[in-house]
């Protein structure tokens, strides 16, 4: 029966406010691993190695050969809003790192059992540090809390392990771990093509067959996806690139004076208001793209979409770019499509919740006509260019 009268409002415990909280970051094991290779990345790694126990259920561990961590960082690192890539908040239109908010590790320690191994170039070994709720917590008890040396080679491994123990509900909903690991290939995949130059392997504990196994340099876009996806695609690709800067549009605080401060630095008369005026009035993308030709098809689309370097969904962006094969591939069937934008920083909503894949970004409409449009024209001109061998 309902409450004769209102209960009285009560704060909900530390612990599940944070559990909640990092609920909403960490997904399932393929969107931990997501944070952890962006976070390999940001550290300069040339060699990426991951390894899954369970679908990533029972142990994710990430060893990658980067920066390292410092030390006397290792205290805050699982805390909260705790960051080496954003110091103030102008910073945020200037990002080029993955991450920004400080998060991804902190959401791991409340729903997983986080550790960490990591060591500087600086230093002479490496240190070992474990982390429950944020903060740094003892190995065994009678133990302090404080990082232990131990061996180990330049970079960070971090491991996670039993992801969701205390979120039973979370992880009853995730049971099949062979789904789970079929997620976390196909994140190392992606990452893997839009980062040739780096090594990634992605295996099975106890196995000594990867799974996934790149190079890395010098290999090239192209190569990793004939590796990642095979030889029928490999055979039929096309290379785009592409850019735009022709976007205008009325800023609200864009005053009258700005106006005629244009004039000036139309004729150049001033370097530093065709710069100002520049990030006013334009917004200028980038893309590569590698797109399957009008002579491949599948039953289902392939599409690996990096925005600013950061795996993202857009369906907007999907749809466009499935749109543009419409009549030239049998009805039911779908292309291949890698597709890298750059975008100036200042136009992705960065505020947007990092776990929120599915973006948004100033002019997003003009600017995915514009790159549908150059795909178009990429497949019309190798099309004509057949025709035009067949013919002579
Ligand atoms: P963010 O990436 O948003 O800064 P994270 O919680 O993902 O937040 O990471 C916190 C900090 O830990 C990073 O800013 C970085 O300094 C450090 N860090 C995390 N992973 C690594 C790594 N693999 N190598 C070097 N430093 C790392
Ligand atoms: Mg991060």
């Amino acid at each position: 029966p309902p409450p004769a009268g209102p209960l009285p409002i009560r704060r909900l415990q530390e612990s599940l406010i944070n559990r909640i909280a990092a609920g909403e970051i960490i997904h399932r094991p393929a969107s931990a691993l997501k944070e952890l290779i962006e976070n390999s990345l940001d550290a300069g790694s040339t060699t990426i190695r991951v390894t899954v126990k369970d679908g990533g259920l029972k142990l994710l561990q990430i060893q990658d050969n980067g920066c390292g961590i410092r030390k006397a960082d290792l205290p805050v690192l699982a805390q909260r809003f705790t960051t080496s890539k954003l110091t103030t908040f102008s910073d945020l239109s200037k990002l080029v790192t993955y991450g920004f908010r400080g998060e991804a590790l902190a959401s791991v320690s409340h729903v997983a059992h986080l550790s960490v191994v990591t060591k500087t170039k600086d230093e002479t070994c490496a240190w070992k540090a474990q982390y429950e709720d944020g903060e740094l917590t003892p190995p065994k008890s009678g133990q302090t809390a404080d990082p232990k040396p131990c061996a180990g080679n330049d970079g960070t491994t971090i491991t996670v392990e039993d992801l969701f123990y205390n979120t039973p509900t979370r992880l009853s909903a995730l049971r099949n771990s062979t789904e789970e690991y079929a997620r976390i290939l196909d994140v190392v995949t992606k990452y893997a093509v839009h980062n040739a130059h780096v090594s990634f392997t992605c295996k099975k504990a106890g196995s000594t067959n990867p799974d996934i196994s790149t190079p890395g340099h010098p290999s090239t876009t192209v190569n990793a996806i004939k590796l990642l996806y095979g030889g029928m695609i490999s055979r039929e690709l096309l290379e785009v690139n592409a850019s735009g800067s022709n976007i205008s549009r009325p800023r609200s605080h864009s005053s009258p004076k700005k106006k005629g401060k244009r004039k000036a630095s139309d004729m150049n008369l001033d370097e530093d208001a065709i710069q100002e005026d520049d990030e006013e009035e334009e917004v200028t993308w980038k893309a590569e793209a590698w797109i399957s030709s009008a002579n491949f098809h599948a039953k289902k689309m392939t599409f690996l979409l990096f925005i600013n370097h950061r795996l993202v969904d857009s369906s907007r962006i999907k749809r466009a770019c499935e749109g543009v094969y419409n009549g030239i591939l049998p009805k039911g069937t779908s292309p291949f499509i890698y597709l890298s934008l750059n975008i100036d920083p200042k136009s992705v909503d960065v505020n947007v919740h990092p776990t929120k894949r599915e973006v948004h970004f100033l002019d997003e409409e003009q600017i995915t006509d514009q790159v549908a449009g150059k795909l178009t024209a990429a497949l019309a001109n190798v099309n004509s260019s057949r025709v035009f061998e067949y013919q002579t």
